[in-house]
Parts: C-alpha cells; structure tokens; sequence
C-alpha cells in the first residue's frame, strides 16, 4: 500500500534542503495576534509552499473503512512510551509496527535526520469525531469500554504533543462547512469540542473538510472564529496564504491518493508518484 513508500517521499524533501514547518510556535500558541508571531527560519533554508506538505495529515481517526482497506488500527505506545502502530493482519496476528504510518517513520526518519523538523516540530493532526480519535471509539460514550478507550487514547494523544505533533479540528462528522447551513455547523463544532476537544485540549486550526471553505465575513466563519479557531485551511491547486491580524487562511496542495493517480505533475516539484505507487497496488 501507499504509505509503505512514505520514506522515499520524505527523503526526497530531504534532499530539497526545505524546511518541513514554519510555525510551531504560533500554531500551538492559540494567540489572536498572528501577524507578528511568525518565527524565522533558519536562513540557510529554503522555505516554500512545501511548508504545506509538513502540515496536517487529515482523518487519521482509523474509520472502519481504512481497517478494512489494510490502514493500521490504531496508535499506541510501545513498552518504551514510544507511538507504534497497532493492527491485526488477514491471518489474524496482531502486528505492532513503526514502518506503516506516517508518523512513527517520520519519528524514524528524524532521529536520524533532526534537520528536517524546525524548532522541533512535527505535523499537525486534523481529527473529526464521529469515529473516535486515533483508533479509539471515543465517540461511543456510553459504551462499557468508553473509560478504556478515552484513557488509552489520551496517553497516545499526550506522548504525540511531547514529542511536537499539533492537533487540529477536522468537524465531528467530516460534513462540507460551505454547504451545511448555519445549524447544522453549530452542531457539529459543539459536538466536536465535547468529544475530540476534551482530549486533545484547545486548537486555533480548523482544516475544512473536503478542502472546502466558508466565505470570510459570513455568519459560519464568526461563529469559529468565535468559538477559538483563528487558523483556517482549505486545499488549493496553487500556494494561497493571507495572514490577517486575527485570522490566517491558508490553502495545502494535498497529497493524495487523487493527486498520485491524477495530478502527477503537481507533485512532480517534490517526486514523482509514478515511482511511489506501490506495484502491488491495484489500479484506480
Ligand atoms: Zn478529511
């Protein structure tokens, strides 16, 4: 599957000699004032829409689909405190791994490589709710096994921001912001912060679903900025980034399965998806 060749991916970027994460600083800050906050980078470093591609990994909440599609289960720490990955394989053993998702071979990939992560920070993580968070059904509040869950997910969530990962808001239920009406996002944003919020603690980034947006000025957009987001991403063919004094809106390339089949040579800057796609991979 695709994420086996993640390392080539990162390697590559590597050579680029660009840096993988601008601002981990304002990113975990939550401040308002957004304009002066920015940290420089190092001036040997090239910094360039590629800051996009260290942002946030969506959905990596392990829906029942992704199991079903060969995705690992879930996070979790191994005997030493470190994340791994958890998953049962189609013979039925469960299989703990660091080499099939992304962020355990980041984490491998930087301790020998500390130059790629600025100021040491890692990606961000946009979560929705709807399926838990992470591999746990934390969603499932009156389950027997909720307590279990939320205290298993907790621990990963905690060891994930020791070591410079970010979280992000993703909505509850993956709906697209722009077209669900005013209501209806209310609801999703409350229930996300009940559910997904009180483990993660606050975010400032909210990263729109379906790379969508909401227009700037409109009742949904004061309605997040008024309940604590500031940071807002949707996904862009081009590089967009407005900084405001009290929101940044920012556009990501996204690197996807979409993109790998069908937009090669938007990626092509970066490495080529031809040669990252996995053989073994049955065709789109
Ligand atoms: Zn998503």
């Amino acid at each position: 599957m695709l994420i086996i060749l993640i390392p080539l991916i990162v390697v590559n970027i590597q050579n680029k000699d660009k840096i993988t994460e601008v601002n981990s600083d304002l990113l975990n800050s939550g401040e308002k004032n957004m304009s002066t906050e920015v940290p420089q980078p190092p001036p040997e470093k090239k910094v360039d829409e590629l800051v996009t591609y260290k942002g946030p990994i969506d959905d990596l909440n392990y829906y029942d689909y992704m199991a079903e599609n060969g995705n690992v289960h879930k996070l979790i720490l191994d005997e030493k405190g470190e994340i791994s990955t958890y998953s049962v394989n189609p013979a039925g053993e469960e299989v703990i791994a660091y080499d099939n998702e992304i962020i355990p071979i980041l984490e491998q990939f930087i301790k020998k490589h500390p130059d790629f992560s600025f100021q040491g920070a890692r990606g961000i993580i946009a979560l929705t709710g709807y399926s838990g968070i992470l591999g746990y059904r934390t969603n499932e509040l009156t389950s027997p096994n909720y307590e279990k869950e939320k205290n298993e997910a907790l621990q990963v969530v905690n060891r994930l921001k020791e070591t410079g990962w970010t979280f992000a808001s993703h909505g509850y239920g993956h709906l697209d912001a722009n077209k669900i009406r005013y209501n209806t996002l209310v609801k999703d944003t409350k229930r996300w912060k009940e559910e997904v919020a009180s483990l993660i603690g606050p975010t400032p980034i909210y990263i729109y679903p379906y790379g969508s947006s909401v227009q700037e000025k409109s009742d949904k957009f004061t309605y997040l900025q008024d309940r604590g987001f500031h940071i807002f991403f949707s996904v862009g063919p081009a590089p967009y980034l407005k900084i405001n004094d009290n929101y940044i809106l920012m556009d990501r390339r996204h690197i996807d399965g979409l993109a790998f089949y069908d937009q090669r040579d938007r990626l092509l800057d970066m490495f080529d998806s031809n040669e990252v796609l996995d053989p073994l991979r049955p065709d789109n």
